[in-house]
């Protein structure tokens, strides 16, 4: 277990892992995955471990040549390059996928949308050729954004208007983590660990007895492994973080990151530095999760305690504010222990 514990400091700690591995305990099994541009790890232990490990990781490369928006041949390629108007077969998956995405896109007053695709690549977050477009050229690409740009047509097919081109980016691994945890679950593992980057679903607790702790990052101190603003126990539940700190580039002394505010065409300047959203762990809350990580950091702090109170959705909340708060909300506070030393201002929020 203990090779494993560089990788997953970013998510699950490390400890909680070397602890598992005694023999006095259930023997955990690993596995790990290089897709969506992430590395992926997976711990599991009782039921049919090895198949389901096993199924797991076909399933990630699956999914990442099916989601991918940067390979050519993937389904999400082929409707960007079918041509407007034309109703294209995406096969059931990534039509319900595409389906949920934009009802997260009503949910949340558009602070999610999958069709900024064309934004994020004048920004070349896509393509890593970073550079600042322009207001003008920003507005203009933005006429291409927005959910009523995209047409959902009897079950399988999409099209999408002139210009317009969607990236599952902010909901794949969501989805992905969905997908292993219904395998995890028709193959009766009792003890498990799904770590999808910044997309963490954990069941059974540990093979002692006790929750999982998942370490969440600390935004202020990205480069650094073991890094959190505190630490969480689950025994079952996602926890999903997005962050600008996860992808940006600096340009004249300022930075750029990778999650962009419909709004303005730019990288969401909300006051947050990351959102972390917690849930338990039935299937589909992972993509629920990963859209709502994304479109509550674009909407900043009193926006998303909102949303978080309407009652909409069904989750937590860890919230990092760039003066320097760690907001946590009352469902779980008592599972969330702060990191003092992170230096945070911390408040239970209800
Ligand atoms: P990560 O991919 O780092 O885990 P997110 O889940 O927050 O983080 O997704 C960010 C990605 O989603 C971006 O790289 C981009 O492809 C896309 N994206 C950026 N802004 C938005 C937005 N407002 N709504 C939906 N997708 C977005
Ligand atoms: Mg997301």
């Amino acid at each position: 277990m203990r090779r494993f514990g560089a990788l997953l400091a970013a998510g699950l700690l490390a400890g909680t892992l070397a602890a598992c591995g005694g023999t006095e305990t259930q023997e955990m099994e690993s596995a790990q995955a290089f897709a969506m541009d992430t590395v992926m790890v997976l711990t599991a232990g009782g039921g049919e471990t090895g198949t389901a490990l096993q199924t797991a990781q076909e399933e990630l490369y699956r999914l990442d040549r099916e989601l991918s928006r940067t390979r050519e041949d993937s389904a999400v390629s082929r409707l960007n390059s079918a041509p407007a108007g034309t109703a294209e077969d995406v096969g059931e998956e990534l039509y319900g996928l595409i389906a949920q995405a934009l009802t997260f896109s009503a949910a949340t007053d558009g602070a999610f949308d999958i069709t900024l695709a064309p934004v994020s690549s004048a920004w070349g977050f896509t393509e890593d050729a970073y550079r600042v477009p322009g207001q003008e050229e920003l507005d203009a690409l933005l006429t291409h954004v927005g959910a009523d740009h995209v047409h959902l047509e009897g079950g399988t097919s999409v099209s999408l208007d002139q210009g317009t081109q969607i990236d599952l980016g902010a909901i794949a691994k969501g989805y992905a983590s969905d997908v292993v945890a219904s395998i995890y679950q028709e193959n009766g593992v009792a003890h498990g660990t799904v770590y999808l980057g910044g997309n963490t679903w954990v069941c059974g607790g540990n093979p002692e007895g006790d929750p999982w702790r998942i370490g969440v990052q600390d935004p202020a101190r990205a480069e650094e492994a073991e890094a959190y603003t505190g630490i969480l126990r689950m025994t079952d539940g996602f926890a999903v973080t997005s962050g600008g700190y996860q992808r940006y580039f600096e340009e004249d002394g300022v930075t750029y990151h990778h999650i962009i505010d419909p709004a303005t065409g730019r990288p969401a300047e909300s006051g947050l530095t990351s959102v972390t959203v917690v849930a338990d762990g039935t299937v589909g809350n992972g993509t629920m999760c990963d859209a709502l990580s994304t479109a509550l950091f674009v909407m900043g702090e009193e926006r998303a305690l909102d949303f978080w109170r309407s009652g909409a959705y069904y989750f937590d909340l860890i919230l990092v504010t760039e003066d320097g708060r760690l907001l946590v909300t009352d469902g779980i506070a008592d599972q969330f222990q702060p990191d003092e030393t992170a230096g945070y201002a911390y408040e239970v929020v209800s």
